[in-house]
């Protein structure tokens, strides 16, 4: 297979968030047309559960759609009704999205309504009761288990639920070892689950950030990995550099050994994404 045929037999693509300030719009816009080169198949946008980012989503996903490249929002269902989301996904067929992401999402502390719909795979029922096939429907997946989850038995299960619900890939939290990735998807396998479970990769770029986002949604910081950015934690370019050579090895690793594809979270940032890319064998 030669290399661009080894590129578009996979699934890559890139994650945004809407950001809060004009200049945050005018960097991501530098961001995405700098990502926007290397190709990938779909840009995704994330969406503040409760819909505290709902405007924004939709306008960061309209300006990939007019751009002729494909936007990905990601739809959250906690705090909905069936109302609310029908309307958000007519709002994304206007502008002609085939891709969403679909999600409990984290509850907001403080949240009392939690909405018509408990968990993704209700979401996902939904999309494709009102939609049919109008959208390709990705989920999220956990190789280290969601940190709700009362044991990886129950998550898997729960897992299968959404791909039964119709789910057609799934894009996985961020993970520093690949046997969690290779182990969960053969025990996906094994009940059955065929769906790409392409993984997220998470470049590494602030150390205190990362343990804080890590601690939140349960993603492991190998120890190796944890005391070298201890290390550098004020030698930034150090960190940076070893940063994009674990997240470069992770990715050859996946790829080397049958992972579908790879979906970078940019954290808005084209930097990081673009070093791991251009230093795989893509
Ligand atoms: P679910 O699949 O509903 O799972 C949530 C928990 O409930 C799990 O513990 C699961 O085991 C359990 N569960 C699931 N179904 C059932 C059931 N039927 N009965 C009993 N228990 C069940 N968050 C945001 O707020 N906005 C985003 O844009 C966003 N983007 C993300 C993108 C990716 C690729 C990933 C991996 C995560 C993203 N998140 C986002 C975080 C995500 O919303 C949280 O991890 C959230 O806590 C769970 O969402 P989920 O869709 O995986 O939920």
């Amino acid at each position: 297979m030669n290399s661009r045929a080894q590129k578009t037999s996979r699934l890559f693509s890139f994650e945004f968030f809407p950001p809060k300030t004009p200049d945050g719009v005018e960097s991501l816009r530098r961001t995405r047309t700098e990502l926007a080169r290397l190709e990938p198949e779909f840009f995704s946008v994330t969406f503040g559960a409760g819909g505290s980012t709902r405007e924004g989503t939709f306008e960061m996903v309209k300006e990939i759609q007019q751009l002729g490249l494909n936007g990905a929002p990601h739809i959250s269902c906690i705090g909905a009704n069936r109302d609310s989301i029908r309307e958000m996904l007519d709002d994304y067929l206007a502008i002609g999205v085939k891709r969403l992401v679909a999600l409990r999402g984290d509850i907001p502390s403080g949240l009392v309504d939690r909405g018509e719909f408990r968990y993704a795979n209700e979401l996902v029922t939904f999309i494709r009761e009102i939609t049919g096939d109008a959208f390709h429907i990705e989920v999220a997946a956990y190789p280290e288990f969601h940190p709700e989850a009362p044991n990886p038995q129950i998550d898997l299960e729960n897992f299968k639920r959404k791909v039964e619900a119709g789910a057609d890939s799934a894009i996985t939290q961020y993970f520093y070892t690949p046997d969690a990735y290779f182990r969960f998807t053969e025990e996906c396998e094994a009940v059955g689950i065929t769906i790409p479970i392409v993984p997220g990769i998470m470049p590494i770029t602030n150390y205190r950030q990362l343990a804080r986002f890590s601690d939140t949604c349960g993603a492991d910081i190998p120890r190796w990995i944890r005391k070298r950015l201890e290390q550098y934690q004020d030698d930034l370019p150090s960190l940076r550099q070893f940063g994009v050579e674990v997240s470069t090895r992770l990715c050859a690793t996946l790829l080397e050994h049958g992972a579908p594809g790879l979906h970078i979270y940019t954290l808005n940032r084209y930097r990081p994404a673009r070093e791991i890319w251009t230093r795989l064998p893509l």
